[in-house]
């Protein structure tokens, strides 16, 4: 930097911000160069959507934008001839004809289950979980099931454009591991359940695991890992087991993760033990005033929607899983209407059979318009709120991540515009919701961190991953084969 045209543009913010790292010696004149903070990484946006503003003329969208990253974090956010004047960078990736935004948000999941992906379709939930996933998880699952599984399911996520998920499944010690080794951010829940279960006897065993899990979790303050209580469903889990989780949860000052009020026969299982549907029933327990991300919710009644609204539960809309299991519509429009924190999530990949959040993007604009008859109904921008700013309040991780805004962790993609399917381009948030794919995805970036570039993935060697879990397949294949 020692061209004295730019100094006035840029004295400005260096008297403003960092005046301390601007020799400046006196106005219009450089007397030697100008040592700008450094700074890990500048990304580029030809548009750069920060989902800050979103209300604004201009959807909060800054055309050639530029990002700036340090220690993990973003520290400025602003147009590109600003930010690479004002930072030296260590690395930089360019925005040409690509959108810089938010990683998005997989607000539900089950990771490892990307290797039953296809393994049982077209089937109601009840006898697809207890005649086919239940058992096969039984016989199959273990630590090594749980390590192939999720590393194959972070490839996939890192691909498609998501930065941070909430998983629900067995091991969740491997699940950290795996998750660590891989880059990726999550919140691990330990699974618990009233029967016995890969890894654990029954409810005794599988709370103090749980417990232990979140403990020593807490003890590593991992940045990228949060520890969770993960009850299956109120189906599943007594009352009084809830209750336990709800101690504990709060003692911990942990977040639970659930499914709640997923299919009809869930609320009427609840109906007729307890007398009152699931949102109720969570709520007298006292669920309501902890962080809770409740998978599904696509029963609640407008009284439950109203104690939604009120309380520190996010809902987490799972639409391709409940088209495919036939689960029911979520009444999302009246939800996010009524103020409750909506996240998007794929499910697992044995009932969706995907962790696509384009696809369950683009399933959640067009499900609600459907089914209300109302072409306004979930629009664009609504979805994306679900998938990156509002999915983050869901997951109570609003305060990190979400948005591109300073002080908030570093999880952003990119994706290129250069594209046939994506030309012209006449409104970024329409084409992101309803043109974009996973494939349109060229850079992952979490925590400052560069998982993927130019469309190439660097944290994860692709072909191995791929290998093994084909490997793992044909495993289950020939035992099934020989039942
Ligand atoms: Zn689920």
């Amino acid at each position: 930097m020692k061209i004295k045209a730019i100094v006035n543009s840029i004295a400005g913010i260096c008297a403003g911000v960092f005046m301390s790292s601007c020799l400046i010696a006196e106005e219009n004149s450089v007397t030697s160069r100008i040592e700008n903070p450094p700074v890990d990484l500048i990304v580029y946006g030809d548009y750069v959507l920060t989902m800050e503003n979103l209300d604004s003329a201009n959807n909060g969208i800054i055309e050639k934008g530029a990002i700036a990253v340090s220690g993990g974090k973003i520290v400025a956010v602003g147009p590109a001839s600003e930010i690479e004047i004002s930072y030296d960078a260590i690395k930089t990736i360019s925005g040409d004809g690509r959108i810089l935004m938010p990683g998005l948000i997989n607000g539900h999941t089950h990771s490892a289950m990307t290797l039953l992906r296809g393994f049982a379709d077209d089937l109601p939930l009840m006898e697809w979980l207890q005649t086919y996933i239940f058992p096969m998880e039984g016989r199959f699952v273990d630590k090594e099931f749980v390590e192939i599984g999720m590393r194959l399911a972070c490839l996939e996520m890192i691909k498609g454009g998501t930065t941070t998920f909430a998983d629900m499944y067995f091991y969740p010690k491997t699940a950290v591991d795996t998750v660590d080794e891989c880059g990726m951010r999550a919140i691990i829940g330990a699974p618990m359940i009233d029967f016995p279960s890969p890894g654990f006897g029954g409810w005794d065993d599988s709370m103090k695991a749980g417990v232990q899990f979140v403990q020593d979790m807490k003890a590593k303050a991992h940045p990228r890992i949060t520890p969770a209580f993960a009850p299956h469903a109120p189906y599943t889990v007594s009352p009084e087991h809830l209750a336990e989780v709800l101690k504990a949860a709060k003692d911990e000052g942990v977040p639970i993760l659930m499914h709640v009020a997923e299919s009809p026969t869930e609320v009427e299982d609840i109906k007729n033990r307890y007398g009152k549907r699931p949102v109720t029933h969570v709520a007298d327990i006292g669920m309501l005033d902890h962080p809770m991300a409740a998978a599904h919710v696509v029963h609640p009644d407008e009284d439950e929607i109203k104690m939604l609204a009120g309380s520190k539960i996010g809902a987490v809309h799972n639409p391709t899983s409940n088209m495919k299991l036939a689960s029911g519509v979520a009444p999302v429009p009246a939800m996010i209407e009524a103020g409750v924190k909506v996240g998007l999530g794929t499910d697992g990949a044995a009932s969706n059979n995907d962790l696509n959040m384009w696809e369950e993007m683009r399933m959640a604009a067009l499900l609600h318009k459907v089914t209300s008859g109302d072409p306004t109904a979930m629009p664009a921008g609504d979805v994306l709120r679900m998938a990156t700013s509002l999915g983050a309040a869901a997951l109570d991780m609003e305060d990190d991540i979400g948005t591109l805004a300073v002080g908030k962790r570093a999880d952003m993609i990119q994706l290129t515009v250069d594209r046939p399917h994506l030309t012209p381009l006449y409104n970024v948030i329409s084409h992101l919701v309803y043109a974009a794919n996973a494939a349109d995805v060229v850079t992952n970036i979490i925590e400052g961190k560069v998982l993927m570039e130019d469309g190439k993935v660097t944290i994860l060697d692709e072909a191995s991953v791929i290998e093994a879990a084909n490997k793992k397949a044909s495993e289950i294949k020939a035992a099934l084969a020989e039942r």
